[in-house]
């Protein structure tokens, strides 16, 4: 069984947290919660 790490960044449009596995940082995401697209930043 794998565990995947999570990392928590700021959406860049709306400032939500977004919550993702850490092998999807620097991976462009649509944001669930304005529908724009930014950047997942491990931080
Ligand atoms: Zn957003």
């Amino acid at each position: 069984m794998t565990e995947l790490e999570f990392a928590r960044c700021d959406c860049a449009h709306c400032g939500n947290h977004l919550e993702f596995p850490l092998e999807l940082a620097d991976t462009p995401v649509d944001c669930p919660h304005c529908g724009g697209n930014t950047l997942l930043l491990a931080c």
